[in-house]
């Protein structure tokens, strides 16, 4: 025991002497500071308990720019300020209910018809007195069994069913799914759109109808998965199926709102920028807290940070901008309102970091297609090499604040985090400050202190901003065309309205 305690002393004495330099690297300090006790846990509560869900258009948004105005301002950040846009559109929940009106027996409990739903967001309202339909169970809702349902679909309710959600391939198969199955309902003329809960326990989550600004012409909602499978084996057993639907959700265009900017300006580069970023909007049901409270909490840190460490003479040789971007469930707003408004400076900008898995492990980062962002972004990294193993990505996706910057050439980072703890309250009720792994928030945020201030402190830039033809090739090659194409983004990149325009392909 005492001879192993020598031994291990020894080796502690060895590693701290060869750390010396090592520790005191303005990077490694960070993230010993963002591991020792901050603030971060008692702004995501206020976030949360107090703030709570924050859909962008609502009161609560507003309340959540304000506040994280005034935490920049405490921590003593540079150039804190809000950035207003108008969100081209956003949707707010109304009045939502439903019930089973047939079959119904006389003795039936008072109450047990209800069937739990949530409105798909930006889906069309009923009428205030609710739509009154027979449901027709049209199982995956493929075009073979619209074809089969043929005319019957017309005047109903119809019912879609989905798999459990068990991985993050499954979200994103539940979102490339959508715009087949809602268009073939269109096509075929249903009244509405029932959709299976992917969550079992009654739980509801809010599934956008769509991701591109348009409006869904008919009402749709997220079912309670139990009332959803009653429903399918009542149809089954031949029962004719009433349910009267009320869906009282508002969509707006040009909704007013804001993204929250701060910086730490650079010692030797200040034009140059590195952000880092993370919504700070939610949905509604829940309260918002792995999607995405605890990575604005994150932000916030690490600019907290970083702003000591400047008040203490260090900073890095560019200029480390922190965003709060609002807008990103209604359809990646608030980012794209930043490439509009700052289009002329995206030189300038050399790397943007966003997290957006709640706090799951962080295992590396998606590059967004750049495998020349690679060995940059492993130096950067390095001093956290002992939260790691990291592995990046050259993959490319759609489902974040990275997604404008990418299309503009803008290297990109999003935080490859374990999925698992994320998934089961992702957009759900169930969203809430108890969810947040409070030990590995903390640990994300040592990682995201370290990748963001070695980024902004490396001698050269990280990587290229890539010219149209390249970002073309991108996505092509990287396959995110198809998800372009699906969410009705490839025509606005094609336009030149959402990417790097191709009239800067003479600048080339
Ligand atoms: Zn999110």
């Amino acid at each position: 025991m005492k001879h192993q305690r020598g031994a291990s002393l020894l080796v502690a004495v060895f590693a701290g002497s060869n750390l010396a330099t090592a520790a005191d690297d303005p990077a490694s300090v960070l993230m010993r500071r963002a591991l020792a006790p901050t603030p971060i846990l008692e702004d995501l509560r206020q976030l949360t308990d107090t703030i709570g869900g924050r859909p962008t258009g609502s009161a609560a948004v507003d309340r959540a720019v304000d506040w994280g105005l005034a935490r920049f301002r405490e921590a003593g950040l540079e150039n804190v300020h809000a950035e207003p846009y108008a969100a081209p559109r956003t949707w707010l929940a109304g009045a939502e209910s439903a019930e089973v009106l047939a079959p119904r027996a006389d003795w039936a409990t008072p109450g047990s018809e209800r069937l739990r739903i949530a409105a798909l967001p930006f889906s069309a309202p009923t009428p205030a007195a609710g739509l009154e339909a027979e449901v027709l169970d049209v199982g995956e809702g493929d075009a073979q069994a619209f074809a089969a349902a043929g005319a019957r679909v017309a005047g109903r309710l119809v019912l879609f069913h989905t798999t459990p959600m068990r991985g993050l391939e499954d979200l994103f198969t539940e979102y490339m799914e959508t715009p087949g199955r809602l268009a073939r309902a269109r096509e075929a003329r249903a009244a509405g759109v029932l959709w299976m809960s992917t969550h079992p326990g009654r739980l509801l989550y809010r599934h956008n109808a769509t991701l591109d600004g348009s409006l869904y012409p008919l009402p749709a909602a997220v079912v309670e998965r139990e009332g959803a499978l009653r429903l399918a084996r009542l149809a089954a057993a031949g029962e004719t199926l009433r349910v009267r639907l009320l869906a009282g959700g508002r969509s707006d265009v040009g909704t007013p709102a804001r993204n929250v900017v701060a910086e730490v300006k650079g010692r030797e580069k200040p034009d140059e920028v590195v952000i880092l970023g993370a919504h700070l909007d939610s949905w509604d049901l829940g309260r918002g807290a792995l999607d995405n409270g605890c990575n604005a909490a994150l932000v916030i840190d690490v600019a907290r940070q970083a702003a000591g460490l400047a008040h203490e003479g260090i900073r890095p040789r560019r200029t480390l901008r922190f965003v709060l971007y609002t807008g990103e469930e209604a359809g990646l707003w608030g980012s794209f309102a930043e490439v509009r408004q700052h289009r002329a400076g995206l030189d300038q900008v050399k790397a943007q970091v966003v997290f957006d898995i709640g706090t799951g492990k962080t295992t590396g980062f998606s590059l967004g297609g750049r495998a020349d962002l690679q060995g940059a972004v492993e130096a950067a990294l390095a001093p956290a090499s002992a939260r790691g193993p990291f592995t990046q990505t050259t993959d490319a996706f759609i489902g974040t604040d990275n997604y404008d910057y990418l299309v503009e050439g803008v290297p990109t980072l999003v935080a490859n985090q374990d999925g698992r703890p994320y998934l089961p309250d992702y957009h759900a009720e169930s969203d809430t400050f108890d969810k947040v792994d409070q030990e590995q928030l903390k640990a994300n945020t040592a990682v995201a202190a370290v990748v963001a201030w070695g980024l902004a402190d490396l001698p050269a830039a990280p990587a290229p901003r890539q010219s149209r033809a390249e970002v073309e090739a991108l996505v092509q090659a990287t396959g995110l065309v198809e998800q372009m194409r699906l969410f009705g983004l490839w025509e606005p990149f094609v336009r030149g309205e959402r990417g790097r325009a191709p009239a800067e392909r003479g600048a080339e």
